[in-house]
Order: structure tokens, then sequence, then C-alpha cells
């Protein structure tokens, strides 16, 4: 398919309905809240990098909850560039002395590495994702090593956290270390 204005989706306006379900709910939820002028620092000085998968609960699956944590969420939990900057941020401006970098059991992003997931992107849209780094790979546990070292191993980074790589089991439950 060629990627001329016609074959775009139309461009949606802000009053077609589409989000409505959650404005709703956020206006009840702003009903509720009670945090006006809560501080933006991570109370338990944690920081996770975790996989944007929507079996995931950051908070909750360690016992953490509102203000304790700064949660960045990639594709697979890999250490990105803008992951990177996070870190740095959070270690130096939110009080941020643990990083926990999270990949998981079942990602799409450990089915199998970028060609593939480009492939078949192309095959169900006809568009071509070629330059997308999506950061894939089956080994997990290289690349959790890999992005763990990263961190460890940065001057704005390693003296100021310490940096934990573990699996999330996404049918058990279960963080397991494993670097
Ligand atoms: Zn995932």
């Amino acid at each position: 398919m060629d990627r001329t204005p016609e074959h775009r989706p139309d461009h949606q306006e802000s009053t077609d309905g589409t989000f409505d379900d959650l404005l709703a709910n956020n206006k009840k939820f702003a009903e509720r809240f009670d945090q006006h002028g809560f501080d933006g620092v991570a109370h338990a000085g944690v920081l996770m990098i975790t996989c944007m998968d929507s079996r995931i609960v950051p908070l909750e699956m360690v016992g953490l909850t509102f203000g304790d944590a700064k949660i960045i969420r990639t594709p697979g939990g890999r250490v990105t560039t803008s992951a990177l900057a996070g870190c740095i941020a959070g270690v130096h401006l939110l009080q941020v002395n643990r990083i926990m970098v999270i990949p998981h059991s079942r990602c799409a992003m450990a089915a199998a590495d970028d060609d593939v997931i480009i492939e078949k992107i192309r095959n169900a849209s006809g568009a071509d994702a070629s330059w997308v780094r999506f950061g894939a790979s089956a080994d997990q546990r290289r690349t959790l090593h890999r992005d763990v070292e990263k961190l460890r191993n940065h001057p704005l980074i390693g003296d100021r956290a310490v940096v934990g790589g573990f699996y999330y089991d996404v049918d058990t439950g279960l963080l397991e270390r494993w670097d």
C-alpha cells in the first residue's frame, strides 16, 4: 500500500467520541484525587525500566505505590536512548538510587528479532517500518546483561545507583534476579 494522503486514516476530530469513556473515567478519578501539590521525586528511590506489556503492573508487583518510583516503559523493557536519559535525570534530579531493568516472559520483543518484526508489520500493513529499531532479541539474558552493564558503566549513572537485572514471569507474577 502506498502512503499517499488518501490512504492514511482520517484525522479524528477531537469531538468524535473515541476517548469519551476514558475522559469520563478521568472525571471520576479527579473527583477522588487528593494528591494536590505532591512532589515528583521517587520516594522509594526506585526507577524501573520494563516492557510496555499490558500484563505488567510495575508498582504493584514490587509493593510500591503512588509517588514511590519512576517507571520507564519501552518495547521489551530495553534500555533505549531515551530510557537512558530518564535514568540520568532520575539519579541526578529525582532521588533515584536503585534501578531495576525488567524484561518478561512471553514478550513479543523476544519472539523474534527486528528483521522478523519489521517484516510482519510490512505484511500486515504494507507500510515500511525498516527504519524502526525495536531492539528485539530471543536471547533475553544477553540483552538484559548488555542493558544492565550499559547503566552500570555509564559515567553519569554507575556511581549513583545500584543497577539490577530481573526477569518477570507474566504467568506466575514472580520476579527473578538475573543480573
Ligand atoms: Zn514485552
